[in-house]
């Protein structure tokens, strides 16, 4: 061990999680499947990564950190929903169940612990293995699989909490719209997005929002696209911002083997992008990362994304295959 190494490298991997989160089903042929998060615990056991985790179970957010980013009346709606009788259509991609509301507020609750990990110097990254994903979800509306805004959420408690700048980096397939909606033009928020442009929610940005950076893909851009929109516009707008925490919309989608999209980033560009976040981190924020988990849905193409993304944070005896 050199006396470089920042501690905050020592740190253990929080994974954050819980039962009712495979609870939500939206039906067997929705993309956005309970298997998705069966599949990557699957492999967190086959591949041994699993026994570096210290694992916890994710609480259920209190409504005062859901209105901290949403409208009261989005919060009610959902909440008050009634589903008990059949699935309710909340918009036409997003179904409702029995449970989902136990798993929306498992989902946005993970992010709230996942916070004090990471401030209390207990993690170094927090993983939360939730579902629904939560960065469709404005401040008024549910959309796209999404009820609430979980990394909004944690963003919201940890500056509510004391910090003055959070970063928040999205590298799902999908533009985070809901994210963007709450956060344009708060100046104590960065949000550094990359996406495949054209494609759902088909977003427009907001041209005079200076903390929204925004690098849309075109349809077959891969590794090296996705490389240089991170070192050449997410980068130098982190290092000018100096967050004190960086807070990660973990969509797996852009994988080329996603049938959602049409980008082409490998498994290695996950743990790629996982090593760049985390040296940032280290140098600029005491290494506190805390990431939630979006999209991703050829489920074994996510699941060794979510191991590669894992790997570049676990050091402590795990030697990579
Ligand atoms: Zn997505």
């Amino acid at each position: 061990m050199d006396g470089d190494t920042p501690a905050s490298r020592h740190r253990p991997v929080a994974w954050i999680t819980h039962p009712d989160c495979r609870l939500h089903d939206m039906g067997a042929d929705h993309p956005e499947s309970p298997r998705r998060l069966a599949n990557i615990e699957d492999r967190l056991l086959l591949s041994g990564l699993g026994d570096f985790l210290q694992r916890y179970d994710a609480p259920r957010a209190p409504v005062a950190d859901l209105t901290r980013v949403h409208d009261a009346g989005h919060v009610h709606r959902i909440l008050n929903a009634d589903a008990t009788a059949g699935e309710i259509e909340i918009d036409p991609d997003t179904l409702m169940n029995a449970h989902s509301q136990d798993a929306a507020m498992r989902a946005a609750g993970a992010g709230l612990l996942a916070v004090d990990l990471v401030m209390q110097e207990k993690a170094g990254l927090a993983f939360c293995a939730v579902r629904p994903p939560g960065h469709h979800a404005e401040r008024l509306k549910a959309m796209g699989f999404c009820f609430f805004n979980n990394v909004a959420v944690a963003a919201g408690y940890a500056l509510a909490s004391g910090l003055k700048r959070v970063a928040i980096l999205d590298f799902d397939l999908h533009y985070g719209n809901g994210t963007a909606d709450i956060f344009a033009l708060d100046p104590r928020v960065l949000l550094c997005s990359t996406y495949q442009h054209p494609l759902y929610p088909n977003w427009a940005g907001i041209p005079e929002a200076a903390n929204l950076i925004d690098v849309p893909l075109a349809p077959g851009a891969g590794s090296a696209e996705f490389r240089a929109a991170v070192r050449a516009q997410w980068l130098p707008a982190m290092a000018t911002f100096e967050p004190e925490m960086i807070l990660v919309s973990a969509g797996f989608d852009a994988h080329q083997r996603d049938p959602l999209g049409d980008l082409r980033l490998t498994t290695d560009d996950y743990r790629w992008i996982g090593s760049v976040i985390r040296e940032f981190a280290e140098a600029h924020c005491h290494g506190r990362v805390v990431a939630t988990l979006e999209g991703g849905y050829d489920i074994d193409a996510l699941a060794v994304s979510v191991e590669a993304f894992l790997r570049a944070f676990v050091h402590d005896g795990y030697t990579t295959a």
